[in-house]
């Protein structure tokens, strides 16, 4: 693993949490063949897990990272995702990765206890970041709340935002809707320590 120094090493300080986003990648303009990067993710200014991302070809990237798991296991992986497009309203092509689970196309990725897959396939639940502890419980609960009060009552999962309930005013939504992406970003990070994963 060790001859897998990508450059340029880039960090991404957006929701820290062990997840690959296409847009972010394109609006960087990393998404040519035969471009390596790192991507790297941070939390509370500290590095908390990076991989090597390889532009194969416009149709497939490769990812190669190790991961260790709570026991100091280190378990090495080197694979690749397709990419597919799909034409955009006004011209051009949008790009999306190909999950290797269930082949649906997605724009994110996400880092479980082994491979990226889409968020279905990762089975991301609030619940599966319980046994950290305390910390998290109290982060969970706090998420659930709010988005109860937004009226999902299937609030367990992270699931996208309900829509602004009828009654309530646009800037009260706007103000539980941050804290929660604020919440759910500050989970992933904590959650995703566990996963401490690296080159
Ligand atoms: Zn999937």
């Amino acid at each position: 693993m060790a001859s897998y120094r990508y450059r340029p090493y880039i960090k991404q300080t957006t929701s820290a949490s062990h997840r690959l986003d296409i847009r972010w990648l394109r609006q960087r303009g990393y998404l040519i063949p035969g471009n390596r990067f790192n991507v790297s993710w941070a939390s509370r200014g500290k590095e908390i897990g990076n991989i090597g991302v390889e532009m194969v070809s416009t149709d497939q990237v490769r990812l190669v990272y190790m991961v260790t798991d709570r026991e100091g296991n280190k378990q090495n992986y080197n694979y690749p995702v397709p990419l597919t497009y799909t034409k955009c309203n006004y011209g051009g092509v949008r790009p999306w990765f190909r999950c290797l689970q269930c082949g649906k196309r997605v724009a994110v990725l996400y880092l479980g206890r082994t491979k990226f897959y889409c968020r279905t396939c990762q089975n991301l639940t609030y619940n599966s970041c319980q046994e950290s502890g305390n910390y998290l419980d109290q982060l969970s609960a706090r998420i659930v709340r709010l988005k109860r009060r937004l009226g999902d009552q299937n609030a367990g999962g992270l699931t996208s935002l309900p829509f602004r309930p009828k009654g309530m005013h646009h800037k009260t939504y706007l103000r539980i809707a941050n804290q929660i992406s604020q919440l759910e970003g500050t989970l992933l990070a904590a959650a995703g320590q566990k996963f401490n994963c690296s080159i």
